[in-house]
């Protein structure tokens, strides 16, 4: 298996890396090396056209010793049992790095959502929620959106876990509409969490002066992040997605780009960049820019050792989850490349999700400047530990944050003790 193919055993690579700087007990590492609880499910569905059709799903809990666990639900055709559990070490480890009190989760279901009618899907959801139920609830399991899946998919769970329970449970599920206990703050909270990260970066490494910035993907985490970033300054000179990428190096307009998206037109009709329509030439072009800032914002293992010695940005900051292989991780070490690592980058997401979860337990919600402030407060917390520890023992950012997570979480399970 290629190093793109394999995600888990790049999850595991980093992990036993830590494991070893730490000294780790073997038996908390032997732990956390395997995921707690793994459901197959096989999803059917009635589609439009009156056939049934079965789908594999998944349900992982890798980790439930901090905490519930919490990791978003994904529609892709390339998800794995593979791919979903090393989703799911991260999820454990990010929860760690950021000390939420939440275990780490992912969930999946292997479709392509774009050749799906509205109510396929809804209907995908709804027998894929009734597999899993006895996993879920929101003291044991809290799903959110991921790539693919939105809003409406969460209201879909949680009506749907509500009818089999007899009452309603917003708790079930975070990133749902504000109307049935979603939070304010929630839908653009991940590129928030994003944005406030890459501020922190730029001061210490004092880049100034409009720094230049790509970004693959323009989902729910790319788009927010492109904006907070316009808003702070930056020049976006280049966005791909899986219809092409859009480049301008003067900047492109970030407001006009996310309303053509936000209106539901076409991506390619947005006139007066230079498009280049393929979708790996224009990952192409986007990685090689010459950028402060490349921001993978889409899938995991997209800057691997085939294309790492051609990234010219100063600094990269992994939106998405697992963007970066090790291989390549090493390469952009030493071109001396700063690395912020996913599960510190992109943990605005479910720093979110645990304030929504909050506001639902206790029925009671919260203003968005608090939960702003709050998400400002958790994440830049968490940025000054692991760069503390980075600048101490002199490793990158995404081993001290993974020193930091593995710290938490051998605590906590020295503390509950092995049962029996
Ligand atoms: P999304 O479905 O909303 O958007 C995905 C975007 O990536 C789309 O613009 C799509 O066109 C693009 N894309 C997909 N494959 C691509 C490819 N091969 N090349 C270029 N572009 C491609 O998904 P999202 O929720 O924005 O998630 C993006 C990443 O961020 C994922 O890795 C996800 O796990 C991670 N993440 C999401 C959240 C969240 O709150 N949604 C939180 C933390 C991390």
């Amino acid at each position: 298996m290629s190093e793109e193919e394999d995600t888990l055993a790049n999850f595991l690579e980093t992990l036993d890396e830590a494991a070893k700087r730490l000294n780790l007990d073997p038996n908390i590492h032997k732990f956390l090396r395997k995921p707690m609880r793994t459901l197959h499910v096989s999803v059917g569905l009635l589609d439009d056209h009156g056939e049934y059709q079965i789908y594999d799903g998944y349900r992982i809990q890798y980790n439930d010793a901090r905490g519930p666990s919490k990791g978003g639900i994904r529609y892709h055709p390339d998800v794995t049992l593979n791919k979903t559990i090393a989703l799911a070490g991260w999820m454990t480890m990010k929860c760690a790095v950021v000390d939420i009190p939440f275990g780490g989760a992912k969930g999946a279901i292997k479709c392509d959502p774009k050749k799906m009618s509205r109510d396929e899907i809804e209907r995908l959801t709804r027998r894929y929620t009734y597999m899993i139920l006895p996993m879920i609830g929101p003291e044991k399991d809290i799903p959110a959106p991921d790539v693919y899946t939105d809003e409406k998919v969460m209201a879909w769970i949680m009506d749907t876990y509500s009818i089999f329970k007899g009452y309603a449970v917003p708790g079930v599920v975070t990133g749902k509409p504000i109307e049935i206990g979603g939070s304010l703050g929630r839908r653009y909270a991940t590129g928030k969490g994003v944005a406030f990260v890459t501020q922190k970066t730029l001061e210490h490494l004092g880049i100034r002066n409009h720094p230049r910035v790509a970004i693959q993907g323009f989902g729910k985490v790319g788009s927010g992040l492109a904006k907070f970033l316009y808003e702070m300054g930056c020049k976006i000179v280049g966005i791909s997605t899986t219809a092409g990428g859009h480049f301008d190096k003067n900047g492109l307009d970030i407001p006009r780009l996310f309303q053509h998206s936000y209106d539901g037109k076409v991506w390619s009709e947005f006139e007066n960049t230079h498009f280049i329509e393929d979708m790996n030439e224009a990952n192409k072009a986007l990685f090689e820019s010459e950028v402060d800032l490349l921001i993978p914002a889409a899938l995991e293992d997209q800057l691997t050792e085939k294309n790492a010695d051609l990234i010219q940005a100063k600094v990269i900051i992994e939106a998405a989850n697992g963007p970066t292989t090790p291989k390549a991780d090493q390469v952009l070490n030493e071109k001396g490349i700063f690395v912020i690592p996913d599960v510190l980058a992109n943990s605005g997401g479910v720093v979110v999700s645990y304030f929504e979860w909050v506001q639902d337990t206790q029925a009671y919600l919260w203003p968005e400047e608090q939960v702003n402030k709050e998400l400002e407060n958790v994440i830049l917390k968490s940025y000054d530990e692991v760069l503390k520890r980075a600048v101490k023992e002199e490793i990158t950012m995404r081993m001290a944050a993974y020193e930091n997570g593995i710290d938490r979480l051998a605590k906590a399970i020295q503390l509950r003790g092995f049962f029996p």
